[in-house]
């Protein structure tokens, strides 16, 4: 097995030392990602910095245009990538898997690709003209997490290098591969140094954060590892966006149809087998409909078929690794104490043989805050159930978590809804629906989910300084 290269100055670059990446299907190695040095992570951060001065010159036309063939390159090579990524993250290559992470790679980046920030004129009289400038940072670090990592590299990477930056990307050890082949093609159209990636072990992560040369972090990950990544950019004063976890809460108002949706709910709770940040993961259903929506949900799961990612019919993946495999057993089997078990709940116990990190998807009713399925993000397929009467006290009990990502209203009445919607506490709030981001619409956490936005105009304009000319 040919072990896969870091991305260095437009070049492949070996290392002495490799890791394994597994299957969480199978738990098998999926490849061996090489294991950068402290001296490669500054060859990269150089190459960034030397790359940077030229890049930064070129007109916003030039990098629109390139960010046009990224996506070209992507999608002539989507069936490589998506297949992938399902041998090292699990995902299905179907359904809301792989082939549809790198469709959502390939449209994030050719909308990206359309947006542009020409100067702002404030003032223009016989007092003076004021205009606003938006200038690149310099060289950004992107670190990524082991969820969606292509997606989510695309979300760091394309409004970095469009605004004039170059990066320095660093996946998680658990899915480095399929983001090196992305930056990899990535090269083949921008110049070199423009973008860089290197794999390892979480060291190198704060060797980023901390260096004076990187301009700006953008992190998606836990909100343990953001508080870290803060506290450690605060001596060099770096530029911040902090994607992190999510405690979404979903509130179901009595008028609805639990039938209709059943679904909506499931996909919501369920998508990426749970682990996904803005996912629904405490489920708040009025009294008069709750044993409805809790049969209809169940009886929507029951039928989703979970398997290895090749399996064309499979819907649903294993986790990607046994530790979080670990934290939702825990968590699950906290919750069996107190709650109703509806679906799953009886995760298989690790045997020693190869049997992938298949979790069951689990439904638990009867749970409340301060039951730690409720209180703690689980990010796994694992959904408690709390009943409710009163619209204040619901409110209360959703908006009771240190996170605000997210978070849904589900009712027929749209007016009700936008009024218990403005009433949460979160960065997007969905009607009849559930993490349903996209390319123009700004997506970021209020609280401990995060600081600043990723999308749109306002998340472009987080990879740049301000400069005012007053003339
Ligand atoms: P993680 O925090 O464990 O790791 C993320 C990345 O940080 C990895 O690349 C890791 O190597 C690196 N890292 C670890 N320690 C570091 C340190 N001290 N300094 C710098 N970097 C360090 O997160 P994860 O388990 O990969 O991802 C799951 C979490 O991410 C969940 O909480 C989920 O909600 C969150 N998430 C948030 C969003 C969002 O947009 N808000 C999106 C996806 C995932």
């Amino acid at each position: 097995m040919d072990p896969f290269r870091l991305i260095i100055d437009g070049k492949k670059v070996p290392t002495k030392q490799c890791f394994e990446v597994l299957n969480p299907a199978t738990e098998k190695v999926a490849g061996l990602a090489p294991l950068a040095t402290r001296e490669q992570l500054e060859d990269a951060i150089r190459a960034a910095k030397v790359a940077q001065k030229s890049w930064t010159k070129e007109t916003e036309r030039k990098r629109q245009t390139a960010c046009r063939r990224i996506a070209e390159r992507i999608e002539a090579h989507s069936e490589e990538l998506a297949a992938l990524l399902t041998a090292e993250q699990g995902k299905p290559m179907g359904g809301l898997g792989s082939r549809w992470e790198i469709g959502g790679a390939i449209a994030w980046t050719q909308y990206t690709a359309s947006l542009s920030m020409p100067p702002k004129v404030l003032q223009d009289n016989n007092e003076g003209r004021v205009e606003l400038f938006r200038k690149p940072i310099g060289v950004v670090g992107s670190i990524l997490p082991w969820n969606f990592p292509v997606m989510i590299a695309i979300w760091h990477i394309i409004p970095a290098v469009l605004s004039g930056n170059t990066v320095v990307a660093k996946p998680s050890p658990y899915t480095p591969l399929t983001t090196l082949r992305l930056v990899e093609l990535m090269n083949e159209v921008l110049p070199r140094g423009v973008v860089n990636c290197v794999t390892g072990d979480d060291d190198l992560g704060p060797a980023m954060t901390s260096h004076p040369d990187i301009g700006k972090i953008v992190f998606t990950g836990s909100s343990g590892t953001g508080k870290k990544i803060y506290a450690n950019a605060a001596e060099s004063m770096k530029r911040m966006t902090l994607e992190l976890g999510g405690n979404d809460a979903g509130i179901v108002l009595p008028d609805v149809d639990p039938r209709q949706i059943a679904e909506g709910l499931f996909w919501g709770a369920f998508i990426n087998t749970g682990q996904t940040c803005a996912a629904l993961k405490r489920l708040y259903v009025h009294d008069d409909v709750y044993e409805d929506v809790c049969e209809e949900l169940v009886k929507f799961a029951r039928k989703m078929p979970m398997g290895e990612g090749t399996d064309e019919t499979a819907m649903l993946g294993p986790m990607q690794n046994l530790r979080q495999f670990e934290i939702v057993s825990d968590l699950v089997a906290d919750a069996r104490k107190k709650g109703r078990v509806l679906l799953g709940g009886d995760p298989p116990a690790r045997t020693g043989k190869k049997q992938g990190y298949f979790f069951p998807l689990t439904i638990i009713a009867d749970l409340d805050n301060g039951d730690r399925l409720v209180d703690e993000e689980q990010f796994g397929p694992a959904l408690p159930i709390i009943r409710f009467r009163d619209i204040d006290e619901v409110i209360e009990k959703a908006n009771d978590n240190p996170n605000g990502l997210g978070g849904s209203v589900w009712s027929r009445n749209i007016t009700t809804a936008r009024q218990v919607a403005s009433r949460m506490e979160c960065g997007s709030v969905w009607i009849n629906k559930h993490g349903m981001i996209q390319p123009n619409a700004p997506f970021g956490g209020v609280k401990q989910s995060g600081v600043g936005v990723e999308f749109g105009q306002e998340g472009l304009e987080e990879y740049t300084n301000i400069q005012v000319v007053f003339s």
